[in-house]
């Protein structure tokens, strides 16, 4: 006989309670996040408005989020043997950047919580439903940032699929004028695709119609 006894829900509200303590931040104007900075600006406004819809019950990011957790546990139960140059699987780092707007000079504190530090390099762990030549251009961004907040100059991209994974390493010194650029480019949306994944998007002003939805 099948009974339900509401033990998946449980699991549900745990893991929202989780991923909102983890990724949960007011968006203040001189305090950017680097995960809001590689996605589209008026998210956070949206998410200011409407916290409600933040999250929703899907199975896709349930196992990104699990990878990811995984990975890190295992690093770090393998420390010993295999990573002696674990610096944390946990830390948060930010770092201040000057910037000219309307002829004043504003300082934005740049605050993120890279996967995986190792004493020379950052770790980033993806999952993707598809395998594909080169690492997606939000996750690199992603990257370099973390890069920038932690003066290091090598990081990983992992992808973990359910067709593979692959391992890209970007080397590369981050320089202020980069992180300017990306905070100047930054727009609403930041990629055209993001409008069709947004939770916000049946009322929101800057929506992208993709042709795919037109026709
Ligand atoms: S619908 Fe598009 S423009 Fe609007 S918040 Fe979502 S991603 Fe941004």
């Amino acid at each position: 006989m099948l009974v339900k006894e509401m033990l998946l829900e449980k699991i549900f509200r745990a893991y929202l309670d989780y991923t909102n303590e983890k990724y949960g931040h007011e968006h203040e104007e001189t305090k950017l996040h680097v995960h809001d900075i590689v996605r589209c600006k008026h998210k956070s406004v949206m998410e200011t408005m409407f916290p409600e819809f933040m999250r929703s019950p899907s199975a896709h990011i349930f196992i990104g989020e699990a990878i990811d957790e995984f990975v890190k546990k295992i690093i770090e139960i393998k420390r010993e043997d295999l990573f002696p140059d674990l610096e944390s699987t946990e830390i948060e780092v930010s770092r201040e950047i000057r910037l000219e707007d309307d002829g004043e000079e504003k300082v934005i504190t740049i605050i993120g919580k890279p996967d995986i530090v190792l004493r020379d390099a950052i770790v980033e762990i993806k999952y993707s439903r598809t395998i594909e030549d080169k690492p997606l251009e939000h996750h690199v961004m992603q990257l370099k940032l973390y890069l920038f907040l932690t003066n290091k100059k090598k990081g990983y991209l992992i992808y973990v699929t359910p067709r593979g994974m692959r391992e890209f390493v970007i080397e590369e010194e981050i320089s202020d004028d980069y992180v300017k650029e990306l905070l100047r480019s930054w727009s609403s949306p930041r990629f055209e695709w993001e409008c069709d994944y947004c939770h916000y998007r049946e009322i929101c002003p800057y929506r992208v119609v993709s042709i795919k939805e037109e026709a």
